[in-house]
C-alpha cells in the first residue's frame, strides 16, 4: 500500500477500557479504511485523562478483535512541539487571543468539546493590553482561543451528507498549557496523512470547527463518516456501568473475541446474527450505504 493511498485512523483516549460501542466504532474505522485501500493508523490521544494500563489494554483488545494497523502507534504526548508550531502560526496571523475566563468555565468547555453547548461568548476577545495585564497581575493564567471569523461551517460526511454546524472561538491551548483536543486532532490528522475520519457521531458537531481550523492552517480537510453510537437500554450513551460491556467482561461470560467481533458486525448489518466471519470476510461484505443510521441499543444478556 503506498503512502499516497491516504489513511484512516482510530484515536482512542486512554482513559479506561474500550467498551463495545468504542470497539464497534474501531471496527468501522478499520473497515472504512481497508475497504478503500487506505492505511489504518492508531493514535493514542493521551494529552489528558490517562489511566495507567488503559492504553495497553485498549490496543490488546483491538488486536484481539482482529484489527491491525500500519506503522507504530502515535502518542499525542510526544508531539507537543507540532501543536505549539500550529498555535504560533495562528497567533502570527492574528487569529488567536488570550482568554482569562475562570478555570471552571474553561473546564466546562474542555470537558464538553463535542457538543454544540458551551459556545464561548467571546468575553475576552476585545480585552486591551492593559486589561490583560491586570488579569495577569491577579495571577490568572490565560487559555488561548481561536479568533473565529464566522459562526458556522459546512462539512461533507459519508453518512450525514452536507452538515453545517457551529464554529466558535474554540480553545486551542488550555489554561494549564495543554493543547486542546480540537487543535491536536486537526494537526495530527493532517501530519499523519489521514484523509478519512471515522468516529462516533457525538463528534459530528465538532467537525465543522475542526474543518474550519484545518483551512486556517492551510491543511486539507478529511472525508468524515460519523457513525451511530451504542446506547444502553435506557437510550443513554453506553458506559462501563451498563454491564458486560468490555471485551474482558464478554470473555468472562464465555464469549471469544471472534464472537464479539461477529456480534458487532451483525449489529452493523454486515453479516446475519450468529454468522462467524473472519475480518477479511467482513471486509468483503462491507457496504457503507447499508449501514444502520440509528444508534445500536446494547442490551446485556
Ligand atoms: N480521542 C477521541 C475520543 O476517544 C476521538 C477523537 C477523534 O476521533 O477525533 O473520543
Amino acid at each position: 500500500m503506498s503512502q499516497d493511498a491516504g489513511a484512516g485512523r482510530f484515536a482512542p483516549s486512554p482513559s479506561g477500557d474500550l467498551h463495545l460501542g468504542n470497539l464497534r466504532t474501531a471496527l468501522l474505522a478499520w473497515l472504512f479504511a481497508r475497504s478503500t485501500g487506505r492505511r489504518f493508523l492508531m493514535r493514542v490521544e493521551d494529552l489528558d485523562r490517562v489511566r495507567p494500563g488503559a492504553e495497553e489494554r485498549q490496543l490488546a483488545d483491538l488486536a484481539d478483535l482482529g484489527l491491525d494497523w500500519d506503522g507504530p502507534v502515535v502518542r499525542q504526548s510526544t508531539r507537543l512541539p507540532r501543536y505549539g508550531a500550529a498555535l504560533d502560526e495562528l497567533t502570527a496571523a492574528g487569529l488567536t487571543y488570550e482568554c482569562f475566563c475562570t478555570r471552571r468555565e474553561i473546564q466546562q468547555a474542555a470537558s464538553a468539546p463535542h457538543g454544540p453547548d458551551g459556545h464561548y461568548p467571546g468575553t475576552c476577545r476585545r480585552l486591551t493590553a492593559s486589561q490583560r495585564e491586570e488579569k495577569r497581575a491577579l495571577g490568572r493564567v490565560p487559555a488561548v482561543r481561536l479568533r473565529a471569523d464566522r459562526t458556522e461551517y459546512t462539512v461533507e460526511d459519508v453518512l450525514h451528507g452536507r452538515y453545517t454546524g457551529a464554529v466558535d472561538d474554540v480553545v486551542l491551548r488550555r489554561g494549564d498549557g495543554i493543547p486542546a483536543y480540537n487543535l491536536a486532532v486537526v494537526v495530527d490528522d493532517a501530519a499523519q496523512g489521514v484523509d478519512q475520519v471515522v468516529r462516533g457521531d457525538d463528534l459530528l458537531s465538532s467537525a465543522p470547527r475542526q474543518a474550519y481550523l484545518a483551512g486556517l492552517l492551510g491543511l486539507p480537510v478529511p472525508v468524515y463518516a460519523h457513525v451511530p453510537l451504542a446506547l444502553n437500554s435506557e437510550g443513554k450513551r453506553l458506559a462501563k456501568r451498563d454491564g458486560a460491556v468490555t471485551l474482558a467482561d464478554q470473555r468472562a461470560l464465555g464469549h471469544t473475541a471472534e464472537e464479539v467481533r461477529t456480534a458487532l458486525a451483525a449489529s452493523l448489518h454486515i453479516v446475519p446474527a450468529g454468522t462467524h466471519a473472519s475480518v477479511d470476510e467482513l471486509l468483503a461484505a462491507f457496504t457503507p450505504a447499508e449501514l444502520p443510521r440509528t444508534p445500536w441499543v446494547f442490551a446485556p444478556t
